[in-house]
């Protein structure tokens, strides 16, 4: 996984940071789909990698609860954790048992969905 993640990351669009962020969600199918961030010059239009798989899997039809794994990777030395808007995308369509998979360009780390999100805001706060 860190090897197609490494080579993802050359698809990434980071022109303004050049913070390179891949990342593919694993289905419970087996199937992989793969994200990249796109940043842009209007810096709020900037979508990150997790959100771009995530939106791509749902896009191909997949539902909430088909997600078995989510890997991602920044070119950076230090661990780059996905932020709080992806966790809340995150909250919508993961388990709490999905597992997060983060690298950095060493290292790497394993969390489950209700460790990165113990409380989240979802259907039943509404
Ligand atoms: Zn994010």
């Amino acid at each position: 996984m860190r090897d197609k993640l490494r080579k993802l990351l050359q698809n990434s669009y980071a022109k303004y940071s050049n913070y390179r962020v891949s990342c593919i969600c694993v289905m419970k199918d087996g199937k992989e789909i793969s994200g990249v961030n796109v940043e842009n010059a209007s810096y709020g239009a900037t979508i990150c990698a997790e959100r771009v798989a995530i939106t791509n899997a749902i896009s191909r039809g997949y539902k909430k609860g088909d997600f078995k794994e989510l890997h991602v990777m920044s070119n950076s030395n230090k661990l780059g954790m996905p932020c709080f808007l992806c966790r809340q995308v995150m909250a919508e369509f993961f388990d709490k048992k999905t597992k997060i998979i983060v690298y950095s360009k060493s290292h790497t780390k394993s969390f489950k969905m209700d460790a990165l999100c113990p409380f989240p805001f979802n259907e039943d706060s509404l």
